[in-house]
């Protein structure tokens, strides 16, 4: 192996904080390769994951409303590049490891198959005999074992600590691994959550399935809206709709990085090793946390369970089970690549696998050509 001296390595060392997790200290990865001469092992991992064909697919991918509903809310490809955008402003705050947050981020939802939730719940009722549908699990699938990109592995070959975020995800850690997640892993679960608060009801306006008056039921909303009054006066449609939508980021992300801080040098955290072995750093505190879950719940009740949404996951689910039904009946219709998964792991996975590296666009063409 090459001495690890880049100016990656060197910009590391300069900026991060102790507790950051630094990428010449990174377990490595399952298949040993060469050092990069200026690109950090984290650096690299973000790279593959930007360049593989399940990251460009989120694009035609449903975060909550598919693409019948027009073209103004936000895709499973968007909402990833705003949880990146987030969780590397704390990243930056907190002088953690921004590219390997960035890694993080961007992969966190590449195991979602077409229709989000909806899609999920389809493939995961089909496999229930065999270990069921996980978008979290699938991520890693995709990762370790269906992006076919190097000759010298299969997968991406990314490095443990990002492997590791993501089987925390998907609750498939190896057998007595102990202590919290890394920093640089609770930051990017942070800014999930705080970008699907802002964005969730920011395309439920947009859409009409709520009204401004409907959010100023709660705290979160409303508070949001005190802030964006006192700085603008009154402001109304458009304008106080975006201005309350970052207003909303901007409280959530300033009171996490705040809250982090004091826990950080209450609890005199100086390494990875202080991180592992400490409580949760970096979650809400018991007030916000209220209020999150007020919104989040009116969201559930009032735009994932809105009759409009219900409709097109009806539809959804119908057709990809439909479309799942048919290669499991018909594993020769499979290509060659999902056949040999149907060999080696049985029909039903193979089938899934298939199924859930189609886009929305692509399920419905495949749907309609049955
Ligand atoms: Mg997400």
């Amino acid at each position: 192996m090459m001495p690890i001296s880049s100016p990656s390595a060197d910009r590391e060392s300069a900026f991060l904080a102790p507790y950051a997790m630094r990428s010449d200290l990174s377990a490595g990865r399952r298949y040993s390769e060469q050092t990069h001469p200026y690109r950090s092992a984290f650096q690299r991992d973000r790279d593959r994951i930007t360049h593989c064909a399940a990251f460009r697919r989120l694009s035609h991918k449903t975060q909550v409303f598919t693409g019948d509903s027009g073209d103004y809310h936000r895709t499973r490809l968007t909402h990833t590049l705003e949880v990146a955008s987030i969780a590397r402003t704390m990243a930056r705050a907190l002088r953690l490891n921004e590219d390997l947050v960035e890694s993080l981020a961007l992969v966190h939802d590449i195991g979602h198959p077409p229709f989000g939730h909806a899609g999920e719940d389809v493939l995961n009722e089909r496999l229930a005999d065999c270990g069921g549908f996980n978008h979290n699990a699938q991520a890693l699938r995709i990762v370790e074992q269906l992006e076919i990109r190097y000759p010298d592995f299969p997968g991406l070959n990314l490095s443990h600590e990002v492997l590791e975020g993501q089987r925390r995800r998907a609750k498939s850690l190896p057998p007595g691994t102990q202590g919290q997640p890394l920093l640089e892993v609770q930051v990017v679960d942070a800014a999930d959550s705080i970008a699907y608060d802002a964005h969730d009801a920011d395309d439920a306006l947009e859409l009409g399935l709520l009204t401004v008056g409907d959010l100023n039921q709660l705290a979160l909303w409303r508070e949001a809206t005190d802030r964006v009054s006192e700085r603008y006066g009154d402001l109304n449609g458009l304008p106080l709709r975006t201005a309350v939508i970052r207003q909303l980021i901007d409280t959530e992300v300033s009171c996490l990085i705040e809250v982090a801080e004091s826990r950080l040098s209450e609890f005199a955290i100086q390494s990875v090793e202080d991180v592992r072995n400490s409580s949760a750093l970096l979650t809400a505190p018991g007030e916000l946390a209220a209020k999150k879950r007020e919104l989040q719940a009116f969201l559930f009740a009032e735009v994932y369970r809105h009759p409009d949404v219900l409709k097109q996951r009806a539809t959804s689910t119908a057709e990809l089970g439909q479309l799942f039904d048919h290669y499991l009946r018909r594993p020769e219709r499979l290509p060659d690549f999902y056949q040999q998964i149907g060999n080696e792991e049985g029909r039903a996975r193979a089938a899934a696998d298939f199924v859930a590296s189609h886009t929305d666009r692509s399920a419905r063409e495949a749907f309609a050509g049955l």
